[in-house]
């Protein structure tokens, strides 16, 4: 029935050391050969045969979440030279248009006879509402009054943060 079966005990893939076959199951294609695994880690791990044959499975698991965990730091140390207090300053800096407004966090809604114009600012994905305005322009300010709470302490920090980063190049002015 298994003339084929190919002994791997003591066979190493990758970090994994074959200790002993594990189970056998029956499938269309034949069977599978399932292997207990000592990992360099430690850890025991059980892994089909056309995984270790592959290459695709060199360890329990530790081998992937290592590179994973460096990818994440990579990531996030990326995050972190773009973001101050986890607010995208460049976000915050361009003049993006809304469709019925010239003005940047401004829009219009028809629905609102009196004060049409509403004004709102994003930031951290939050959106505040700041009102809604008779006129384009009173909605402008407002936003802009508002954009001085918000945005500045951002702006600020990411200031003082490259500073940092400036004075550390010797380079001061
Ligand atoms: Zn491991």
């Amino acid at each position: 029935m298994n003339s084929k079966m190919i002994d791997l005990s003591g066979q190493r893939f990758g970090f994994l050391t074959v200790i002993e076959l594990h189970k056998k199951e029956k499938c269309k294609a034949g069977t599978k050969l399932y292997w207990k695994c000592k990992c360099d880690c430690g850890k025991e791990t059980i892994v089909r045969s056309d995984g270790l044959k592959s290459g695709k499975v060199v360890s329990c698991g530790c081998y992937n979440k290592m590179l994973s965990s460096e990818k994440a730091k990579k990531m996030k140390n990326k995050w972190e030279q773009t973001r101050v207090d986890g607010a995208v300053c460049a976000t915050l800096r361009r003049k993006t248009q809304e469709h019925s407004s010239k003005y940047k966090g401004v829009h219009f809604d028809g629905r609102q006879e009196k004060r049409p114009w509403i004004a709102r600012i994003t930031i951290n994905k939050k959106t505040h509402h700041i009102g809604s305005f008779e006129t384009e322009k009173q909605a402008y300010d407002a936003r802009k009054e508002a954009e001085k709470v918000l945005h500045d302490p951002y702006l600020e920090k990411e200031k003082a943060l490259k500073g940092v980063v400036c004075s550390q190049g010797g380079d001061a002015l």
